[in-house]
């Protein structure tokens, strides 16, 4: 009887109890991705306690929609869906790169007069694109 502690696991890591918070910003592998993603953007990802605090801090920037977008939030949630129901695990650095690749997609798709260079991209994309 009682809750089987193995079905409130993290799929990720299996080291805690999963919850919004742990999912999103302090699993090893979310950590390990947004601070890559941290130091590609420049930006101060890791202060956040909180996911609804991480969303109210994007909320507040210019660019929203597109800092969601180059955040990477939803390769998180697709990661973790990946290993709890496919079995499907990818690396923190993998997922970065993906979505560096992803972004610029996005960017050049919403931005069709722009003229994105790759490599800056890839460096920093908040040099490429001011906001
Ligand atoms: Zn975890």
């Amino acid at each position: 009887m009682g809750i089987d502690l193995n079905d409130l696991l993290c799929p990720v890591c299996l080291n805690q109890v999963e919850d919004n918070s742990h999912a999103f910003l302090k699993c090893d592998w979310s950590s390990t991705f947004w601070s890559k993603i941290s130091h590609w953007c420049g930006l101060d990802l890791h202060n956040f306690d909180t996911i609804d605090n991480m969303f109210e801090w994007i909320e507040q920037r210019r660019g929203k929609e597109m800092e969601r977008k180059i955040l990477g939030l939803n390769i998180v949630w697709e990661h973790r869906n990946g290993v709890l129901f496919d079995k499907k695990e990818m690396s923190p650095i993998i997922a970065f790169t993906k979505t560096q690749d992803d972004s610029l997609c996005w960017v050049i798709n919403r931005a069709k007069k722009l003229v994105i260079d790759r490599r800056i991209w890839i460096q920093s994309p908040f040099k490429e694109i001011s906001m």
